[in-house]
Order: structure tokens, then C-alpha cells, then sequence
């Protein structure tokens, strides 16, 4: 059993759990309890310059191994992940409320399947090319990464930047969410396990402020990996620029749904329900806009709200379907708030609303939630929720449909119902999104993830997400 309260406080620098000089201590909050479950210590920029330090010094061996020595790293990992599964689950349902059947399934199994599709890229992946006109192209690792990630996939954000880092022969600083700190301590823990060489990946708490800002502007910081809000994007990219890192950019989504007529009408609706209110309505990609076709307008908007009314909300503790609580007070206060604007400016409310949920004596709960008669230029349509909140809008022609869906400063993901291949085709090609779902196709491992627009600037996952991590050297003889 790991010593996880004992290490949630220390952070992990070339290869040791050593105390942290930053002595701001802030609680880890059950969401569906609302009780403490551990306490972390924020960093604070000697953190940052002792793990800056390690990651640069051991940069200049480990950027040296062969592919096959990292590919034995990350095999030893997976093993590693693999015997302390269950605790991943544990720890990401008490940090986050995601229930546990959920954590285990999607949550925690996520770390096993990205880091599946970077072992295939990695094998496949040569790091020398030669091109028609004879010159020669090496393909190296950047350096020291900063790796900044959010708490809604806290496993998942983190795999997608670590184990391409490893993988490349970049070192690494991880800086979770100071909101689901505990899975990267259990993370960290794995690869100690496997035998990770000391100051290749470093792990500190802290907030986005203070460590945040002392990674982004490191000189010795080659490169900052991001997933998060578009605010902390930007924030980002301009204290980044001073030393002109790259900069990779996950962010914010709105994503629509568009439904036509001759669509498989309850399954479109229901992939869309459900895709939108799992993990509460946490997730960058949800389908947040379901756009329909006025002829089918009424039939979906009763079909939405019954689905959505039927989802449970319950303990994350018990096995099931049903959704848990939101992160945050904080995060219950932001959805609750944007509810209230929506009714205030006219949409329909269908389901749920901005209440909690009936027997709930603790935990920040709130019950899925669907607004109809919604115009996109209505805060609740434009703007991301982050919570189990869904709108309905109409649209009469495709023409139209197009230009709601590409109308929000976002572009990460956009989801696709029609039976006609022909016009599958066309809707592709024209909604600026990074990834199109069609009739409910699902993602999958080694798939590039990423957005146009407002949702970033990467793509990661497989050797999308490897090319990320690498800088090109032209080689002219
Ligand atoms: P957030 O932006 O508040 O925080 C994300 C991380 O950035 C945290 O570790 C935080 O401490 C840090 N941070 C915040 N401000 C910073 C700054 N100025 N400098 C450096 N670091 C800073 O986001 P969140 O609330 O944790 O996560 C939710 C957001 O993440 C949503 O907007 C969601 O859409 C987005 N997200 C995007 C993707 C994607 O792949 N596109 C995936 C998951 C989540």
C-alpha cells in the first residue's frame, strides 16, 4: 500500500520524495463528502529552480538512450500501473467524485491505453529521415518539459504529456491540478517503480500562479505542455514568450451535435445525453450544443429531457452507472451561476435546473440539466459550463447548422448524425473542429486528440503526440 498521505505533502525531485521549501499547505477536498482527505503543499520558485536543476542535468544522459531502453522504461511502468490499478481508481473517485465503476472504466483505464498507443508509436517511430534531395532529417528530443495538466481527467492529461516526454527522451517537471494532486503522487510512485532514472521526471505540487508561472518562464524550460482553460492558455502562452518555448495548448471546448431528421433519432440522442453528462459534464469534448433540425425539433427536445432526467446521481463510492458530484464548491457555484443566466435570458428549461438534487445532505451535487428554445448567442451556448448542462438549438438547412456549429471562439471536437454518407462528407470537410464524431463513433487510443481555434494549438496521444515532443535538425552534407 503506498504512503500516500506521507508523500501528498513532499514532492518528487531527481528520483527522491524530498520536503518541499513552499510551506502554504491547503487541503484535498472530497467532492461527494466534502470532507479532507489529504493535504498538499504548494510549491514555490526554489521548488521549481531544484527540479528545473534535475530535469536539465539528467537531460544529458537520458536524451542519449536508445529507443529500446526507453521502450523498456515504459514497459516496466505499465507492469507497475498495472499492479497498483485499483488504487489509481480509489484515489481519482475520492479526489475527483468520479464514481468508482467509472474510474476504473474510463478514468484510470485511460493512463493503460494511451500509454499502449505511445508503445506502438514509439516502435514504429524512426528518428532520422531522409528526404528526395538527399539532406538528412534528425528528429530529437526538445529538452525539459513542463508539464501542466487539469484536475477533469487527471490520469488521462497527465499520461498524454509524461509518457510522451519518456518516450522521446525529454526530462520532465509534472504539475497536476492542485485540485486532484493525490493521482499524480500515486503516478509518480509507478514510475519510482519502474525504475525511472533520477531527474528525468520530477513531480510538484503547486498552483497555477506560483509554480505555474516560475515553469512558464524558466529559462532552462524548453518546452510547457498545457491542458486546461483557455484563460490559463493564453496566460501561458504570453509569460512563455519571453523565452520563446514552444508553448502546446489543450483547452476549452463547446462542442456541437448536430442532429438531422433521417438520423437514428434515439441513439443520436442518447449518445449525445450521455457523452455530455458523463463525468458530470467535466470533460473539454463533451457535446455541450445539440443542434437539431426544426422538423424534428419537438421530438428531440422530449426525448433529451426524459433521457437526461432519467441519468442517477449518486454516492461515487457505489458501484453503478449513475454520475457523482461536481469537483468544487467552486466549480458547483461557476454552473450554477451560468444556469441562472440562462433562464434569465430566456431559454426553455426541460430538466433539472439550479438545485440539488433531492436526499443530498452533502457533496456539490446538481442534477443534469437541459435547456430547449436556446439562441447561440446566449451566454449558455457560447460559453464553456463544465458542468451536466445541456442546450438545445434548431436549425433549418444544413447551411445554417454549419454556421451555429462553427460560431464559439472553440473548435475541439464536433459529433455527426445522418444516415446520408453525402452529406457526412460535406459536414466533415466544413466544421472547424480538431475531431468529428460520426453517428457515435468512438475515440480511440493513438488517435490524435486536439482542437482548432480557442481549443489549442497540439494534438496528442500516438505519434501525433510524440512529433510534439521533438525538434527537427536538417542535416545539409
Ligand atoms: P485551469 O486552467 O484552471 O487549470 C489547469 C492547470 O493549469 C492547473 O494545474 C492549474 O494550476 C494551472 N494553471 C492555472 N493558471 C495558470 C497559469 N497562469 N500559469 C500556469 N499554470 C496555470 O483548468 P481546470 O479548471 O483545471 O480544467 C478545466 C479546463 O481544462 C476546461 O476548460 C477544459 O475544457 C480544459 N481541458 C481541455 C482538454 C483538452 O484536451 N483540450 C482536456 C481536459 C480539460
Amino acid at each position: 500500500m503506498t504512503d500516500l498521505l506521507g508523500n501528498a505533502r513532499r514532492f518528487y525531485i531527481n528520483g527522491e520524495w524530498c520536503e518541499p521549501v513552499g510551506d502554504t499547505i491547503i487541503p484535498v477536498i472530497n467532492p461527494a463528502t466534502e470532507v479532507e482527505i489529504a493535504k498538499i503543499t504548494l510549491g514555490n520558485s526554489s521548488d521549481v529552480e531544484r527540479a528545473v536543476s534535475a530535469a536539465a542535468a539528467a537531460s544529458a544522459t537520458y536524451k542519449q538512450t536508445t529507443k529500446s531502453e526507453r521502450l523498456d522504461l515504459l514497459r516496466r511502468f505499465r507492469a507497475a500501473y498495472v499492479e497498483r490499478y485499483e488504487e489509481m481508481a480509489q484515489t481519482i473517485s475520492a479526489e475527483l467524485g468520479a464514481p468508482i465503476d467509472m474510474a476504473r472504466e474510463q478514468q484510470t483505464e485511460t493512463g493503460l491505453g494511451h500509454l499502449d498507443a505511445f508503445i506502438d508509436a514509439l516502435e514504429a517511430h524512426e528518428d532520422r529521415e531522409v528526404l528526395a534531395n538527399g539532406d538528412t532529417l534528425l528528429f530529437e528530443p526538445i529538452g525539459v518539459c513542463a508539464l501542466i495538466t487539469p484536475w477533469n481527467w487527471p490520469v488521462n492529461q497527465i499520461a498524454l504529456k509524461v509518457i510522451p516526454a519518456l518516450a522521446t527522451g525529454c526530462t520532465c517537471i509534472l504539475k497536476p491540478s492542485e485540485i486532484t494532486p493525490l493521482s499524480a503522487v500515486v503516478y509518480a510512485e509507478m514510475l519510482d517503480a519502474a525504475g525511472v532514472p533520477p531527474g528525468v521526471f520530477n513531480l510538484i505540487q503547486g498552483d497555477g500562479v506560483g509554480v505555474g508561472t516560475s515553469l512558464t518562464t524558466h529559462p532552462e524550460v524548453d518546452m510547457v505542455s498545457f491542458t486546461g482553460s483557455t484563460r490559463a492558455g493564453i496566460a501561458i502562452s504570453k509569460a512563455a514568450s519571453e523565452t520563446v518555448k514552444r508553448v502546446s495548448l489543450e483547452l476549452g471546448g463547446k462542442s456541437p451535435s448536430l442532429i438531422f431528421a433521417d438520423a437514428d433519432l434515439k441513439a443520436a440522442i442518447a449518445s449525445t445525453v450521455n457523452d455530455c453528462m458523463n463525468n458530470t459534464g467535466q470533460s473539454c469534448d463533451a457535446p455541450t450544443r445539440l443542434l437539431v433540425e426544426q422538423s424534428v425539433h419537438d421530438e428531440v427536445v422530449a426525448m433529451a429531457a426524459e433521457m437526461a432526467s432519467a441519468i442517477e446521481i449518486g454516492d461515487p463510492s457505489m458501484m453503478g452507472k449513475h454520475i457523482g458530484p461536481l469537483v468544487s464548491d467552486l466549480q458547483l457555484d461557476r454552473v450554477l451561476t451560468l444556469i441562472n443566466v440562462a433562464i434569465a435570458e430566456g431559454a426553455q428549461l426541460v430538466a433539472g435546473g439550479p438545485k440539488a438534487p433531492d436526499a443530498i445532505e452533502a457533496g456539490y451535487y446538481i442534477e443534469p440539466t437541459v435547456f430547449a428554445q436556446v439562441g447561440n448567442d446566449m451566454r449558455i451556448a457560447q460559453e464553456e459550463v463544465f458542468g451536466p448542462v445541456l442546450v438545445i438549438i434548431p436549425f433549418q438547412t444544413e447551411d445554417e447548422a454549419v454556421k451555429i456549429a462553427n460560431t464559439t471562439p472553440y473548435g475541439l471536437a464536433a459529433y455527426l448524425h445522418t444516415t446520408d454518407e453525402v452529406r457526412q462528407e460535406r459536414l466533415i470537410r466544413n466544421l472547424r473542429a480538431g475531431m468529428v464524431h460520426v453517428n457515435g463513433g468512438e475515440f480511440k487510443y493513438g488517435s490524435p486528440f486536439g482542437g482548432y481555434r480557442m481549443s489549442g494549438n497540439s494534438r496528442e496521444g500516438g505519434s501525433f503526440g510524440l512529433d510534439d515532443f521533438l525538434e527537427v535538425k536538417a542535416v545539409h552534407r
